[in-house]
């Protein structure tokens, strides 16, 4: 497969296995049939594959996925009871009657059961193949791998924050990306009430508190579980839109805040990974080859991306359906879907919303937010942030 003469040809190629990927092969799948067997996924690692993630799936990830047939109750899973947005330990809650307010699963795990589905519809997905450069030209484009090169009609970069595929096609364009920490602990110091600063074993907790000393984030706290065994998944996420300002190393905070529970950060692995996210100068297409996911951008406020992920699959698809029909290639509408779409909303509101509850660091911004206008977030949260995946279309 290595000269041109036998590179096998394809007319999707998706780069990359995580849910973004997924999601535009089974989307396309349901738009366009036909186009099956002509999808190919490449994917570095093997299934289950270790993705550095807390797993949290808020409503509009389920949604998606209820739409495409796929239940997500399948997959091992902790349910939280209540999140809590606070500042300094104190703040509004989140509780959904007779519901979860987030679903916690564990990324090799969940990304596995989507590769299987995507595979039962009909999708190739190689694993253990690294792309190593992507060369669009005006006949298709060109994939270069460890075991080959591949042709294809267009391209989906799917390869996260990290991705070759911007980095090919996109080189110059400018990249904004958080800087994330996690950490997983046993349950030990959660539900002791005699402890002074106690949680509960089924909630979820973030707090801004780091955002007046410039880390522009949040540290969180979640339930989660490992191989059936209750956990908590601790971290910090910091979008750097303070970078130019004096600050405490990232893990400072966290280990600030696992302290007040009864946790020394020093006792447990700590693992780093980028988040890119969204603003709305991302280029996400050249063309025949069109981004998903973090390669396009991620949530900034929270760094929430597997809803999102899911979402850019869905109109992604559309895109390619609708390019394929028309046998034009450029892409040139793909931001402009992206930006009328649900999910364009609420990319959009969040980065003006970043740009509002960081920069404005003190102290008594924070507590204005979460302690006291906590009807005004809640109204917010509910039309612009969350909701978003029922206007897709
Ligand atoms: C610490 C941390 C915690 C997070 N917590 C949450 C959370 O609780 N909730 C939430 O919604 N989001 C969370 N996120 C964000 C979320 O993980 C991402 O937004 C999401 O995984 C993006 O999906 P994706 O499909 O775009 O990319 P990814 O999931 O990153 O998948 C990219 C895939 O591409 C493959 N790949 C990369 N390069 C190549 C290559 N050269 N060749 C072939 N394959 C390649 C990788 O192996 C990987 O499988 C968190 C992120 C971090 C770092």
């Amino acid at each position: 497969m290595d000269n041109k003469h036998d590179t096998p040809k394809h007319d999707v190629l998706i780069l990359g296995g995580g849910p973004s990927r997924l999601s535009t092969a089974l989307h396309l799948v349901q738009i366009a049939p036909h186009l099956a067997p002509r999808i190919l996924i490449l994917e570095k690692a093997h299934y289950p594959r270790l993705k550095l993630c807390a797993g949290g799936l808020v409503i509009d990830a389920e949604v998606i996925l209820e739409r495409l047939g796929l239940d997500v109750s399948e997959v091992p899973h902790v349910d939280v009871d209540t999140a809590h947005f606070d500042f300094a330990g104190k703040g509004l809650k989140i509780h959904v009657p007779k519901k979860h307010a987030i679903r916690v699963i564990r990324r090799d795990e969940f990304d596995a059961w989507l590769a299987q589905k995507t595979r039962e519809a009909g999708v190739e997905i190689r694993e253990g193949s690294i792309v190593k450069n992507i060369i669009p030209d005006k006949d298709g484009v060109t994939v270069e791998t460890d075991h080959g090169n591949f042709h294809a009609q267009i391209v989906v970069g799917a390869d996260g924050s990290n991705g070759i595929t911007r980095r090919c096609v996109l080189p110059n364009a400018p990249v904004q990306t958080a800087r994330v920490l996690e950490i997983i602990t046993p349950v030990s110091q959660v539900d002791n009430p005699t402890y002074p600063t106690h949680h509960k074993s089924k909630d979820a907790y973030f707090d801004f508190f780091p955002v007046p000393d410039n880390i522009a984030g949040y540290t969180w706290d979640f339930p989660t579980q490992i191989q059936g065994q209750p956990m908590r998944c601790w971290g910090i996420y910091d979008t750097n839109v303070l970078a130019d300002n004096n600050r405490p190393a990232l893990k400072d905070p966290l280990a600030k805040e696992m302290a007040r529970h009864g946790y020394n950060l020093n006792d447990y692995e700590i693992k780093g990974h980028p988040i890119r996210w969204y603003s709305p100068q991302n280029q996400v297409s050249v063309p025949r080859v069109l981004l998903v996911g973090d390669a396009a951008g991620a949530d900034p406020i929270f760094g929430e991306g597997i809803s999102i992920a899911l979402g850019y699959g869905a109109i992604a698809a559309r895109e390619i359906a609708e390019s394929f029909q028309r046998g034009e290639f450029s892409f040139r509408g793909y931001k402009r879907r992206l930006a009328r779409s649900g999910l364009g909303q609420t990319l959009y509101v969040r980065w003006v919303i970043t740009n509002i509850i960081y920069p404005i660091k003190w102290e008594w911004f924070q507590i204005l937010i979460w302690w006291i206008m906590q009807p005004v977030v809640l109204f917010v949260a509910w039309i612009f942030i969350l909701n978003w995946s029922k206007r897709l279309k």
